[in-house]
């Protein structure tokens, strides 16, 4: 592997830079890792070994096709790099996570950081989870939905819009755009873009972005920036600047020396060559100064469905909390104790999509939708059509699935007892109604 000019330079003199060893792990394959979600506990059929700052991050000892383990298509894992699993610790120091938490996660697609604070968060917690570019916003949406959770909103807002929110959230997470040479080891190409001017350009940008969203944070509340650059300018200087601009303080811990996280003055390194994971960098900052927080008077009101509705829908769905809400993409399920959040936000971000998507209505015929298959909270009674795995990558390839003697109606396709999405028979044939867009496109090697 062969740096961009002048890459080398620029890291000389960086806490825990060591340009031959650092060389050297460019020359080795990156690990592979991934996290589970524990409120599917599948079965790892891949071996793996535990990644020691996350609870439910395993190292995998070889890569494996992903695409064709339909395991993956459930949401029983995501695949996430080591580094970034960082997170865990660094939260559970800065808050007590078994409260109520009003969470934001700002540059959030694809997933990662998102799907990991819905399982650290407690149940009475929201995420909003914000992603400002369109395409990849929907990225986002579908895989919040594989992680199957309520407590949720998706937003698709620049960060000057959420700033508006004075004082509501208790922590930001900042994971920003950046100059990416964190992740040169996989993915080569990156060090086409890279320049010391585009390091520049992504310091500027990301400090608009802390600028305009540091009025949305809580006094007292946290702020957790971070990207995967290497780049002084991208890291410290920009926690340096959030402490001299606003009152602030750091909110940093030890780590235990055998994770071989660099410590520095102003946040934590990854190293490729000191611990098992690409590059990152990431600090955690609280507030000190009061914002006058954002209220309403408004209530959030959305459509409301008839007792008839009601009734049909409560054999889909169980979840104590749950409250309807019916809008023009149909019906959607959210936690009740979470409506009075939903006020505030909706006066800066009218368009939010709100939990989960469960479905929509034909006349009377309610029809399911992909996110309520996924759902933790679907309701565990209904009919299963249990599939092998060559038959479930033919139902995830939206391919046509023979069955003989099955009762007319909705069925959820599983493999190994996780659901995949929805089939209905007709009695003589099985419709498949996996999303065409979710569908695998790649052929099997066998
Ligand atoms: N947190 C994500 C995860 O763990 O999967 C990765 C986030 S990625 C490093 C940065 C994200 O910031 C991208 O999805 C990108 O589209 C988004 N982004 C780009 N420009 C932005 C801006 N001006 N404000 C906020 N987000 C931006």
């Amino acid at each position: 592997m062969s740096f961009p000019d002048t890459f080398l330079d620029h890291l000389e003199g960086l806490p825990g830079f060591l340009s031959p060893a650092f060389q050297e792990a460019h020359r080795s394959v990156p690990p592979t890792s991934i996290r589970l979600n524990t409120f599917k506990s599948a079965l790892l059929s891949f071996e793996h070994t535990p990644i020691p700052w996350s609870r439910n991050g395993y190292y995998l000892s070889q890569r494996p096709s992903f695409t064709f383990d339909p395991l993956f298509h459930a949401g029983a894992y995501y695949v996430q790099e080591a580094s970034s699993q960082l997170l865990e610790p660094i939260l559970s120091a800065c808050t007590d996570l078994t409260q109520p938490l009003r969470v934001l996660d700002l540059c959030a697609a694809p997933g990662g950081k998102s799907t990991h604070l819905l399982s650290l968060l407690s149940e009475n917690s929201l995420l909003v989870s914000n992603e400002v570019i369109r395409s990849r916003a929907g990225i986002l949406q579908d895989n919040l939905d594989k992680w199957g959770c309520a407590n949720m909103v998706v937003t698709q807002e620049d960060p000057s819009v959420l700033g508006k929110l004075k004082g509501f959230f208790d922590m930001i997470v900042v994971d920003a755009p950046c100059s990416g040479s964190g992740l040169f080891r996989k993915d080569p190409d990156a060090m086409l873009h890279w320049s010391p001017a585009a390091v520049d350009h992504c310091a500027g940008r990301q400090q608009r972005i802390l600028k305009d969203i540091w009025p949305a944070l809580k006094a007292g509340g946290s702020l957790i920036y971070s990207t995967c650059s290497y780049a002084r300018q991208e890291d410290e200087d920009l926690v340096q600047w959030i402490l001299s601009t606003f009152e602030a303080g750091l909110q940093l811990s030890d780590f235990p020396s055998a994770w071989g996280i660099t410590r520095t003055e102003l946040g934590y390194r990854c190293w490729p060559h000191l611990m098992k994971g690409e590059g990152f960098f990431v600090s955690a900052i609280q507030k000190k100064s009061s914002e006058t927080p954002l209220t309403t008077k408004t209530r959030f009101s959305m459509g409301k469905l008839s007792a008839e509705q009601r009734k049909v829908l409560a054999d889909w769905w169980q979840q104590e909390d749950g409250e309807w809400l019916e809008g023009k993409e149909g019906c959607r399920a959210f936690p009740s104790m979470l409506l009075p959040e939903l006020s505030i936000l909706s006066k800066v971000c009218p368009s939010v999509h709100i939990g989960t998507r469960v479905g929509s209505w034909s006349h009377s015929d309610f029809i399911p939708d992909h996110a309520l298959a996924l759902s933790r909270f679907r309701h565990p009674s209904l009919p299963q059509l249990e599939l092998d795995r060559e038959e479930s990558i033919r139902y995830l390839q939206r391919g046509t699935l023979e069955r003989s003697g099955l009762e007319k109606g909705w069925l959820l396709a599983t493999y190994q007892g996780q659901a995949l999405g929805w089939i209905k028979s007709l009695g003589t044939r099985l419709n498949n109604y996996y999303p065409t867009h979710l569908r695998i496109l790649k052929q099997s090697k066998g």
